[in-house]
C-alpha cells in the first residue's frame, strides 16, 4: 500500500512535469496518469518508474522516456476509435497509452521474449490490443488501412509499406535519421493522395531492424 502510494505521488509529479514541458493533450496526460509504468519495467528499476528517462527492458531494447511517448502520441493526434498501428511493441507501455486513449491498437514486435512478455502483461492489465510477432517494416497489409501509425524505433527513411497502409487523411509519426540522432517526422496522407511532411525536433531511439 505504501509502495502504491509512492508510485501514485511520483506519477502525478511526472504528469505535472510533462505539462510544463509542453504536453497539453488531456487524453495523453490522463492516460499516463492511469498506467502503472512500473509494471512495464524490470524489478530493479521500478523505483525509477516515474523518472523521465528511458530504461533497459532486456534484449538490447528500451522502454522510451515518458516525454518521448507523450510527445509522439500528442503529435499523432489520437481520437477514440482510431485504428492505430504501432511498430516496436517493446515493453507494451506505448501500446497501453494508445489503448487508454480509446484506440484500437495493432502492434508488432520482432523479438519473441519481448512480444510474449508484453502480450501477457497487457492482458493482465486488461488492455485488448492486437499483438503480432514479426517484421514491422512490412506493416500489416491484411489489417490495413490504419488511421494512425506510430514507429517507436529509428530508421534512415520511412518504410514505404507503412505509408501505403495509411488511410487518406491518416497520420504517421516516426523518428527518422541516423542511429545517433533522429528527427521526429509527422507525415499526413492528404485526401488527394499526396503527403505532407513536417519535422518536430531531435530524439534518440533504438534502430528499426530491416530484415
Ligand atoms: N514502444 C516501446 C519502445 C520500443 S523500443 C515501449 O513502449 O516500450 C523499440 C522496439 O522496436 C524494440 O523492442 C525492438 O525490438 C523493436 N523493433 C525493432 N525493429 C523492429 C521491426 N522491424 N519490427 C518490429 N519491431 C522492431
Amino acid at each position: 500500500m505504501e509502495q502504491e502510494n509512492q508510485y501514485y505521488v511520483a506519477r502525478t509529479k511526472l504528469v505535472d512535469k510533462l505539462l510544463v514541458k509542453g504536453i497539453t493533450n488531456r487524453g495523453v496526460l490522463d492516460a499516463i496518469n492511469r498506467i502503472p509504468r512500473e509494471a512495464f519495467m524490470a524489478e530493479h528499476f521500478r523505483n525509477y518508474a516515474y523518472a523521465d528517462k528511458a530504461f533497459s527492458i532486456g534484449e538490447g531494447q528500451t522502454i522510451s522516456q515518458p516525454y518521448t511517448v507523450a510527445f509522439q502520441t500528442q503529435l499523432l493526434d489520437v481520437d477514440r476509435g482510431d485504428k492505430v498501428l504501432e511498430i516496436g511493441t517493446g515493453s507494451g507501455y506505448q501500446c497501453a497509452v494508445l489503448c487508454e486513449m480509446g484506440a484500437e491498437v495493432y502492434t508488432i514486435e520482432r523479438i519473441a521474449p519481448l512480444f510474449e512478455k508484453a502480450r501477457d502483461l497487457l492482458q493482465l492489465l486488461g488492455y485488448n490490443a492486437h499483438l503480432f510477432l514479426g517484421d514491422g517494416y512490412q506493416g500489416l497489409p491484411y489489417f490495413a488501412p490504419f488511421d494512425k501509425t506510430i514507429v517507436t524505433a529509428c530508421s534512415p527513411e520511412i518504410p514505404p509499406n507503412l505509408l501505403e497502409q495509411l488511410k487518406p487523411g491518416g497520420k504517421l509519426v516516426a523518428p527518422i535519421g541516423n542511429p545517433e540522432s533522429q528527427q521526429m517526422i509527422l507525415v499526413e496522407k492528404l485526401p488527394s493522395g499526396g503527403y505532407k511532411q513536417t519535422a518536430h525536433g531531435n530524439f534518440v531511439f533504438v534502430p528499426l531492424i530491416h530484415s
